[in-house]
């Protein structure tokens, strides 16, 4: 990145120039494969810990299992051949003496172990009553200078060894431009570490004053380690603001919210499904509506992610900005994660759309060839104003007439680049519409993005920053709180017990089985034995006593057309209890649905378990979850395990849920997809340095706005050629 400030003679780790010429050594493909490549990516890697080689102890003031460096004089060595061979040096400090013993050894050690040889040893000292030892000590000749600074000791791999690291990482501290970029009017009020510039906070870091507190190092406290932090965030707001600003520059279709009093006939579609709904929208609902509504009317393409519980009536709201979109004579696409979900929202959208003279085309990766050309005419001439499917939606052969919004539910399953591919596959070809889009300009569709995993406010804040975010925060009304129970899998009887009781109150049950990451067969045959026991256990529990009860299995493996029979089956009610793996795991809505086991719950993650939970609670009737746990061969849960049970033992509430999995697992588990490949936080932490974030939150636009160049060169420090992925 600063190819003239750097010195053509010095030498250098990894020139750019000399790759393709020379082959790269072992250990320069090791730092390549650490991502240790610009001067810049070598300064940034900090040492893991640090040892003190700033001092020689003596032995007599020597403390057992303490790491030591000593000098010291050999008195004896030899090599003892009884039993496992090894090296036994005796040295001698003036105070005390000391055994070395070595199982492994070559002549070049033992000749500097000579008899009479001076030496510095640094080792863990071990006292016996034979006196102390070390094993395998790290072996100098005496006298040289002693270092100053503490010893770093950085993360590696076996092709790295810790010597060519530390010189590496010297070299790129050394030659890395580390100029201040962050004006001193924009820094951070109250922080310490506003004494610090990035330079000294870095050479601080890999060589820390012996005096250094090193609980301040390891908690990240110090105000070298804060530096680092602020100047991170600093980098991801810029880059997220920068997002934001460049689609800001796009345009995007004017979609006008068509009203009776424009007099059109026949009457816009919003206006129709409005008036046909049969519930009316909860005040949450009415307020995402207007944010989404005044959106689609701006010439810029929306970017918006809805968040709200499982259940809290996300689809409505989909439909209804698809109407706006669809009176303004614009093509809208709707994108769900697998077939089911998909198919489900075919259905529900169906129902309220086709009524309305709304034709819908449909696609999946799994239609036949006949069928989906047929389609993809209906899309290509416009005559099908909706697209509901799968992610077959962003391949290549889809060309639409006039697409003006994707809709993409439960967001969080899609993979960063799958959402570049939506978003750069969506060109659509341009004509003057009734809103007066003018045809000259290339038109961005507008975006909106569903998820039932809401996001913490500081991942909100960081991660997506460049997203706006609308919150449906209250459910419908006359929903009863799920029960939830956690029950030990020896209790199962009692479970199958409950559900016969659901069944004679003539509601249905789904069951899941867990996921055996390690094997799909397994994770089959446990469904399907599952699905057998449960086919005996509950003859003859019907609703009326004696009627026979249908129990289904639903797993991926499974056939569409059959997956699709089996779901028709509990849909329409008349299959009691649903066997299934985590297909179901969104969006399927079934309200008379009373009761959800979860077997094996412990090896669930916590939103996944929340999810499933939300396929219950849809109607007015009381409705219970049980998660059965298995401890297998442990004597108990994990402790992170019994957290999740927990968190879904305390609350319903999918923000209170989504919090307590952020502190479970941390953001970079938290965030699944989004970080593959991207540029995690390596320096800051989101649950503990929100004050940092906030700060540079602010300090983000203004930097954009008055210092164009530094951000520029701010962001391109830190972010690299990483930055496009955070864009996703
Ligand atoms: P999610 O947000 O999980 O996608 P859905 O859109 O599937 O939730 O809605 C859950 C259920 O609630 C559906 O049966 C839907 O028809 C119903 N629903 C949505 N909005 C309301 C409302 N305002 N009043 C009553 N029921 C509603
Ligand atoms: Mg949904």
């Amino acid at each position: 990145m600063n190819g003239q400030n750097r010195s053509m003679t010095e030498p250098d780790v990894n020139p750019p120039a000399r790759q393709a010429a020379k082959p790269l050594s072992g250990p320069q493909k090791a730092l390549h494969k650490l991502g240790l490549v610009r001067d810049i990516d070598l300064a940034l890697h900090l040492p893991l810990r640090y040892e003190d080689e700033t001092r020689i102890t003596r032995l007599a003031d020597a403390r057992e299992g303490e790491v030591v460096q000593i000098e010291a004089t050999v008195r004896a060595s030899e090599v003892k051949l009884g039993g496992r061979r090894q090296l036994l040096v005796t040295v001698d400090d003036g105070t005390d003496t000391c055994v070395l013993r070595f199982f492994t050894f070559y002549p070049a050690l033992q000749k500097s172990l000579a008899v009479g040889h001076a030496v510095r040893l640094r080792g863990e000292l071990k006292g016996g009553f034979m006196g102390w030892t070390m094993m395998h000590p790290s072996v100098q000749a005496s006298g040289g200078a002693l270092p100053t600074a503490l010893t770093p000791v950085y993360p590696t791999v076996a092709a790295l060894p810790q010597v060519y690291l530390r010189k590496a990482v010297a070299g790129g501290l050394a030659r890395a431009e580390l100029a201040q970029t962050i004006p001193p009017e924009l820094e951070y009020e109250n922080g310490q570490y506003r004494t610090w510039n990035l330079r000294e906070a870095l050479s601080f870091l890999h060589h820390p004053t012996p005096q250094v507190q090193l609980a301040t190092l390891e908690d990240h406290s110090h105000p070298a380690w804060q530096r680092l932090k602020c100047e991170e965030l600093l980098a991801q707001q810029l880059t997220q603001l920068q997002a934001k600003r460049e689609r800001d520059r796009l345009r995007a279709p004017v979609l006008l919210a068509q009203t009776q009093t424009q007099a059109r006939v026949p009457l816009p579609l919003h206006e129709q499904l409005l008036a046909k709904l049969p519930f009316a929208l909860t005040g949450a609902q009415r307020r995402v509506c207007a944010e989404i509504g005044r959106d689609l009317a701006r010439p810029v393409p929306m970017h918006r992610l809805l968040q709200g519980d499982v259940g809290s009536g996300k689809t409505v709201v989909a439909a209804l900005a698809a109407t706006i979109c669809m009176d303004a004579r614009w093509q809208c696409a709707l994108m769900a994660p697998t077939e089911i979900l998909a198919e489900q929202h075919f259905r529900k959208l169906i129902g309220w759309l086709e009524p309305l003279g709304v034709k819908t085309a449909w696609l999946t990766g799994s239609q036949k060839t006949k069928e989906r050309r047929e389609m993809l005419a209906l899309i290509a001439s416009g005559e099908a104003g909706l697209v509901v499917g799968t992610h077959a939606i962003i391949q290549d052969k889809v060309v639409f007439k006039n697409l003006a919004l994707a809709i993409i539910d439960e967001q969080h399953r899609f993979g960063v680049a799958q959402r570049l591919a939506l978003r750069n596959k969506l060109a659509p070809q341009n004509e003057v519409d009734d809103a007066g889009n003018d045809a000259e300009t290339v038109l961005e569709p507008h975006l909106l993005m569903m998820t039932a995993t809401p996001i913490p406010r500081t991942l909100a804040m960081s991660y997506y920053a460049d997203l706006d975010v609308s919150t449906i925060d209250e459910l419908p009304p006359g929903r009863t709180p799920i029960i939830t129970k956690v029950v030990n899998d020896a209790r199962r009887d009692e479970v199958i017990e409950r559900i016969r009781a659901q069944l004679h109150q003539g509601r249905q049950v789904y069951w899941v089985c867990p996921l055996i990451e390690e094997s799909e067969a397994l994770d089959l045959s446990n469904a399907t034995e599952t699905h057998a026991h449960l086919s005996t256990a509950l003859q003859g529990s019907g609703e009326s006593g004696g009627s026979p009860v249908l129990v289904g299995l639903l797993h991926s493996r499974m056939p569409v057309a059959e997956k699709k029979a089996v779901m028709d089956l509990f849909i329409s009610g008349q299959m009691g209890v649903l066997v299934s793996t985590t297909v179901i795991e969104v969006g399927v809505d079934v309200p008379n649905a009373g009761l959800m086991v979860i077997e094996h719950a412990e090896r669930f993650g916590l939103s996944q378990l929340h999810q499933l939970r939300g396929r219950v609670g849809r109607g007015a009737a009381a409705s219970a979850c049980v998660l059965l746990y298995s401890t297998g061969e442990a004597p108990r849960l994990s402790e992170t395990a019994r957290a999740r049970l927990k968190a879904m033992m305390d609350t319903n509430d999918g923000f209170e849920i989504a919090r307590r999995d952020l502190e479970i697992r941390g953001p970079g588990e938290f965030l699944g997809a989004r970080q593959s490949g991207a540029a995690m936080l390596r320096f800051a932490d989101l649950l503990t340095d929100t004050a940092l974030l906030d700060w540079a939150r602010q300090a983000a636009p203004i930097m954009l706005d008055r210092y164009p160049a530094l951000a520029e060169k701010h962001v391109q420090r830190w972010l690299g050629g990483k930055a496009q992925y955070l864009k996703a």
